[in-house]
């Protein structure tokens, strides 16, 4: 079970307290786009008036089914559940936590943890949670959405801290790419 913690953790580097952050995902922020995307879409169609009455559709009829979509689509995006992580407003360092890990990167999160198992490499910083010396291992990610190029273009790798005990990584400021959807490379 997860421990609760009573007070707040603070940052590796030593800063100051980790606040908690709490962002949407991707998906809700796509739903919530198609959701507004669609009221703005039925809104114009009730208000433009050059759409003509013999055209097959009445227009109360599309706009009502584009209002649906959009209150099912923003219904959605608001119930998801978003990914919380700590940040730290000094350093812009991010910690990310058990489960908040699985949601980031989902089919990689398993591999991402055997590679900070099977690191021998200690980091700079300690764990803010068990403070033992965090682990460090690299990590190759790829860019998303550049696929096409992504074979002439050398894949980035990272210097990922974590604590594997505590089931924790650190992200300093620049390897945020994680957690905005970067794609992980097995290798
Ligand atoms: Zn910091
Ligand atoms: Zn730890």
């Amino acid at each position: 079970m997860k421990k609760t913690r009573v007070e707040g953790i603070s940052c590796p580097k030593g800063c100051r307290e980790l606040k908690y952050k709490s962002e949407m995902t991707r998906q809700s922020v796509v739903l919530l786009l198609i959701g507004v995307f669609c009221l703005l879409m039925s809104i114009s169609f009730l208000s433009n008036d050059s759409v003509q009455e013999d055209s097959s559709l009445n227009k109360f009829e599309v706009a009502l089914g584009l209002l649906g979509v959009s209150s099912v689509c923003i219904f959605i995006a608001l119930r998801l559940e978003k990914l919380t992580r700590l940040k730290c407003e000094k350093c812009l360092g991010v910690m990310v936590e058990s489960k908040q890990i699985d949601m980031l990167l989902k089919d990689n999160a398993n591999y991402v943890r055997e590679k900070l198992k099977n690191s021998v490499n200690n980091s700079e910083h300690d764990c803010p949670d068990c403070a033992e010396k965090m682990r460090k291992f690299d990590l190759r990610m790829s860019d998303p959405g550049v696929d096409l190029i992504a074979v002439i273009r050398p894949h980035k790798i990272k210097e990922i801290d974590g604590c594997f005990g505590c089931d924790l990584i650190w992200l300093d400021l620049g390897e945020e790419g994680l957690i905005q959807g970067w794609n992980v490379v097995q290798r």
